[in-house]
């Protein structure tokens, strides 16, 4: 029978327990914990997790995890396997409205971390240790930048079929090829040949319905291509994007966008328009190929080089 092993807790099959791992006591010695949610069906199957909030100030993907938890203790049946969810993983960026941990590091450039490191170490040292060698697979929910939001998307390293065709089966309209990066979560979890899928949606500090829906329906499809619920989905036409880039700003000035999140653009097609204060100059922003919107900059007002437009291309 298999079962879960997190700090000496054993969580046999069948059984759902909520856990408070302890990490830390903030200078006020008020004592923080990361909540972690187990919910396990009697038959033996896949281990995945749910994760949200690595980087503290990206909610959207909290509460897209958050959401996924309420509907699983709501109305899921779990077929098979177990569900891992943790939904806020940097709790310290998240009441401080930050990216990153008290210590300035971003989790995910801190795997695998260390046990007596400071605090993202840490947090990455727990989840390296404790959690990864207990999965198969998991999603762990991003947002774009302070200002910058995503189209749904997920990231994958194209090189890695495995993923390419987990990425399939989570069906959401853009797959994105990102290579795996040094030190991050999703790079932790390939060395110990496990699988974690990225999914960017909206931007940080800022709710994003269509971005958390598409979450929540794709984690479903992914679980139900595992056999792990029952879902079925209109099924999405997938576009597979080889690369992507940012379009910069060829001046600085007030931005303003003629495209939406999402939308499919031609080579030369003009994107967005950067003007002066009083409309003496305006310089356009073209597309450099045919792609499609993936990324958008939501600040009006712009510096020279700043990115502005993300676009990926089949
Ligand atoms: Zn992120």
């Amino acid at each position: 029978m298999k079962e879960i092993l997190i700090n000496g807790i054993r969580i046999r099959q069948g059984q759902s327990m909520n856990i408070e791992l302890p990490i830390a006591k903030l200078p006020t010695h008020t004592l923080i914990d990361l909540p972690i949610f187990i919910r396990s069906a009697k038959e033996e199957g896949p281990v995945v997790l749910i994760s949200g909030g690595i980087h503290g100030d990206e909610i959207n993907g909290v509460v897209t995890a958050k959401r996924l938890l309420e509907e699983m203790d709501e109305s899921w049946k779990l077929l098979k396997g177990t569900l891992i969810f943790i939904p806020l993983v940097n709790i310290y960026g998240f009441l401080s409205n930050t990216r990153t941990f008290p210590d300035g590091r971003d989790l995910n450039r801190s795997f695998p971390g260390s046990k007596k490191g400071s605090l993202a170490g840490r947090i990455a040292y727990i989840l390296n240790e404790q959690i990864i060698p207990q999965i198969d697979y998991g999603i762990d929910f991003h947002t774009g930048g302070r200002m910058l939001s995503n189209h749904p998307q997920i990231r994958v390293d194209y090189t890695d079929k495995i993923a390419l065709e987990l990425a399939k089966s989570f069906g959401t309209h853009y797959v994105v090829n990102s290579k795996y990066i040094e030190k991050s979560f999703r790079k932790a979890a390939f060395k110990a040949k496990k699988r974690i899928l990225v999914f960017e949606g909206g931007e940080s500090m800022r709710l994003d319905d269509y971005s958390i829906e598409e979450g929540v329906v794709g984690t479903k499809r992914f679980l139900a291509s595992l056999g792990m619920i029952d879902f079925s989905a209109e099924p999405q036409e997938t576009i597979f994007l080889k690369e992507s880039n940012w379009v910069r700003a060829k001046a600085s000035g007030i931005f303003n966008s003629s495209i939406k999140l999402g939308d499919s653009v031609k080579k030369g097609q003009i994107l967005a328009r950067i003007s002066d204060p009083y409309g003496q100059i305006k310089v356009p922003v073209k597309s450099p190929a045919d792609g499609f919107v993936l990324g958008l900059n939501n600040l009006p007002v712009i510096n020279v080089g700043d990115a502005l437009v993300h676009i990926g291309n089949e």
